[in-house]
């Protein structure tokens, strides 16, 4: 049989891998060391039993959206949700991107971004963050008025580097990008500020910024796949335009809907996890790494007196999985962890201290 070429585009494109290993302390992938409430599993256990299986499920998922609407004190016409942010930027490239059309974004930043713009067809003009992985407004300026891009994306707090962009930041990138700006906020929870208090407090410029979140990491529900966008009515009506039909399963409707009531807990969750990351980021400055101060989940650092990639082997010997982003552009000899439970971060701490001293 003769092999079928896909398409010639995507033969150049390596796809978006995670490597996963069997390890005790797994802190590779941003997720919450912490399931969610049993309150909240015992809530969509019964859902489930109401659920009709044979009928498909509400294709605007109203409910879901009228309670995150409600969270966030927008109507529900501003709200879109589909399978993990990831397909809420699928659905963003694929109706405002494609042939002829550019997005800017700014490294290094979530591999995502440039990977599902590809994806689509659609130009990537990208710049450079400054040394300390802050955006250089004259780079962003550069690129804007360049390329002229259909959208721009930040990511705040910015996956792997850790910052959150400051309001002004997020202000001054909306005020210059000609397009769409799409502040992925999928650490929103973990930082200082929120790009959506520039949504709800209006402005000109407010109808172009859209605000991208996840319930994979804050909310302890990475297995649901469910994530969602805030942003003028105009841009959800044309993400929902490109989604395919059915495409929110009622079970994961359910989930996020029933989550929102138990937003308590998960802010203690987070609230736990920000104490660990000072913590880690104490231990951190003890010892001959280099570490960026993180406004997320994670923290990345880069081993002063040994290389990158043999220091993670001794993590996985220790069975402690961090992410090498030692190959990835502007991030030599970089490691980044996850925050996880006291125990598992003790765990990571005394291999590093381990290696660090070989
Ligand atoms: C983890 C992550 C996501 C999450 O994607 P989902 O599809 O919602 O699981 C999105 N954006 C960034 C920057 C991330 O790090």
């Amino acid at each position: 049989m003769r092999r079928v070429p896909v398409r010639p585009d995507l033969a150049e494109l390596s796809g978006y891998h995670s490597p996963q290993v069997d390890v005790e302390v797994r802190l590779n992938t941003n997720e919450s060391p912490y399931g969610p409430p049993e309150a909240w599993l015992a809530e969509l256990r019964d859902e489930m039993g109401r659920i009709d299986f044979n009928r498909y499920p509400d294709r605007d998922a109203l409910e879901l959206r009228e309670a995150l609407a409600q969270y966030h004190g927008v109507p529900a016409r501003q709200v879109f949700c589909a399978n993990g942010s990831n397909e809420v930027l699928q659905c963003l490239l694929l109706a405002y991107g494609g042939h002829g059309r550019s997005v800017a974004l700014f490294e290094p930043t979530y591999a995502l971004h440039r990977h599902i713009a590809s994806l689509t067809a659609t130009t990537v003009a990208s710049g450079w963050r400054a040394g300390d992985y802050a955006l250089d407004m004259d780079v962003v300026a550069r690129v804007l008025d360049d390329a002229r891009p259909v959208i721009t994306f930040l990511c705040s707090p910015n996956n792997p580097t850790g910052r959150a962009e400051p309001p002004d930041v997020v202000r001054a990138v909306l005020g210059r990008a000609p397009g769409l700006v799409v502040v992925d906020e999928a650490y929103g929870q973990f930082a200082p500020a929120s790009a959506l208090d520039l949504l709800s407090g209006g402005g000109p410029d407010a109808p172009r910024l859209a605000v991208v979140r996840t319930f994979s990491k804050t909310w302890s529900m990475a297995a649901c796949r469910l994530g969602y966008l805030v942003a003028d009515a105009e841009v959800v009506e044309a993400c929902a335009s490109v989604a395919l039909p059915y495409h929110l399963d009622a079970l994961t409707q359910a989930a996020g809907r029933l989550a929102l009531r138990h937003a308590d807990a998960m802010e203690a969750r987070v609230a736990l996890i920000n104490e660990e990351r000072g913590r880690i980021a104490a231990a951190l400055g003890e010892l001959p790494v280099e570490t960026w101060p993180s406004d997320a989940n994670f923290i990345l650092f880069r081993p002063t007196t040994r290389r990158a990639g043999a220091l993670w082997e001794d993590l996985l010997g220790a069975s402690v999985l961090v992410r090498d982003c030692s190959t990835w552009a502007g991030l030599a000899e970089c490691l980044r962890v996850t925050v996880g439970t006291p125990a598992e971060n003790d765990r990571f701490l005394a291999a590093l201290r381990a290696s660090v001293a070989r």
